[in-house]
């Protein structure tokens, strides 16, 4: 379900990115195919979502804990998203779900609590309730199944790759610093040993998709998921250095 990036497992870019973004509906929003609140049929927020004046700073991979389901229909999907909004607002007493994103095991990316796309695309924080301590400044994304034991699914990793690229490319941030898994910050299994441990894969796959997605930029690529709303900051104004070339402090004239 996630349209618009040729990536495959392993981190093998494939056919080109000339590819990127041919698959999107005219007008959608940029990045992998999210399915919003409405199309999965969230209950009301007690309190609308609220976005903070700043950027988040890391991005924090969950599981949820739930069984390893075999189903992957994006039926299955939207009902795990409502049952965990349930499970957050009438056992938690929170005011929504808590994370900013869920994807399931069949790579379906699904916006979170209430106002995550909005403040994604405003390039704000949506302040989330994931990670004790440390919901002010992280993104939460909520991966469908148990990983203790189990291998997390291709699909599965395919589409928290597409998402942690879109987040690293609308936010300024660097893949290798950013994700994290929930145990960094809290005493927690989350999110599984072998999701855990498919962190160091997510990170570098996550930059080479980034790496393309920002060369696209360069050449003002109209196609690159988000143009023209990423915040120019983040769009770099030349090429990485080729390769073999001396690495040197860059001045733009003698000195
Ligand atoms: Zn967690």
């Amino acid at each position: 379900m996630v349209r618009g990036f040729g990536l495959v497992a392993g981190g093998v870019l494939l056919g080109g990115l000339a590819d990127l973004g041919t698959a999107r509906d005219a007008g959608a929003d940029s990045g992998p195919t999210v399915y919003t609140r409405a199309d999965w049929g969230a209950q009301p927020p007690r309190r609308a979502g609220r976005i903070l004046d700043h950027r988040p700073d890391h991005i924090v991979v969950h599981h949820t804990a739930t069984p390893n389901v075999t189903d992957y229909s994006m039926e299955q999907a939207f009902a795990l998203s409502r049952a965990i909004q349930r499970y957050h607002m009438h056992h938690n007493g929170w005011n929504d779900t808590g994370q900013q994103f869920t994807i399931s095991r069949g790579g379906i990316v699904m916006e979170g609590r209430d106002n995550t796309l909005p403040a994604v695309r405003a390039g704000r924080h949506l302040l989330g309730a994931h990670v004790a301590g440390h919901n002010s400044h992280t993104v939460g994304i909520e991966n469908e199944g148990d990983y203790m034991s189990a291998t997390p699914p291709d699909t599965l990793l395919e589409a928290l790759t597409h998402t942690c690229a879109w987040l690293c490319l609308r936010y300024g941030l660097d893949p290798g610093r950013a994700i994290v898994g929930h145990r960094d910050f809290n005493a927690t299994n989350c999110p599984g040993d072998r999701l855990y441990g498919a962190l160091p894969r997510l990170r570098e796959d996550t930059a080479a998709l980034l790496a393309a997605l920002r060369q696209q930029l360069i050449h003002n690529d109209r196609s690159v998921p988000g143009f023209p709303d990423i915040p120019e900051e983040n769009i770099p104004s030349y090429p990485d250095a080729p390769v073999g070339e001396v690495a040197v402090e860059y001045h733009h004239g003698p000195v």
